[in-house]
């Protein structure tokens, strides 16, 4: 959690096969998103988490995010991932938060800007085996805030500082 400049670092590849000390916090990072989900859960709601956030420096995050343009609900998780294509511009209309941003950081307000199409390739541990995946809209964010965290960038880093909430030329804003 910022103000820790540990969220700031780069997070190192995951070496095969795993540990069980690896697998425990693959686990906990699951078991953390998806219970963040539930109803009553006390606590701010999460639709991805980077191993860093717990304050691992591994190459890897987990997704838990609902749809836009009517895909279903996408979980994955994703060990060593790269994006290997990006496509068009986007921003969230409201903005992004954070799980390891506390409401109190100034300057997170604005427009995020990112792509809206990419396609990233990595090892699925729900799978168990590499896969290449191709998504839009609002899961495409998602797996751009989240690959962002292996190499210490936040949200807010991606906002303009002077014109917050200006859309781009030919962005589309989700
Ligand atoms: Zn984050």
């Amino acid at each position: 959690m910022l103000p820790n400049k540990k969220i700031r670092e780069k997070s190192k590849k995951v070496n095969f096969p795993l540990t069980k000390e690896k697998i425990n916090l693959i686990e906990n990072m699951i078991k953390y998103i998806d219970n963040s989900q539930k109803i009553g859960f006390n606590g701010k709601e999460g639709v991805g988490i980077a191993a860093i956030q717990l304050g691992f420096l591994d190459r890897m995050y987990y997704i838990n995010a609902p749809s836009s343009d009517g895909q279903p609900v996408w979980k994955e998780f994703l060990i060593n991932p790269i994006i290997i294509k990006k496509k068009k511009l986007a921003a969230l209309e409201y903005g992004e938060a954070c799980l390891s941003v506390g409401t109190e950081i100034p300057g997170q307000e604005g427009l995020v800007h990112r792509n809206y199409e990419v396609t990233v390739k990595g090892y699925s541990y729900l799978q168990k085996k590499e896969i290449q995946i191709n998504k839009v809209g609002y899961q495409a964010i998602i797996i751009q805030h989240e690959q962002d965290h292996l190499d210490g960038i936040l949200f807010f880093d991606k906002i303009d500082k002077f014109k917050i909430w200006e859309k781009k030329e030919n962005e589309k804003i989700i």
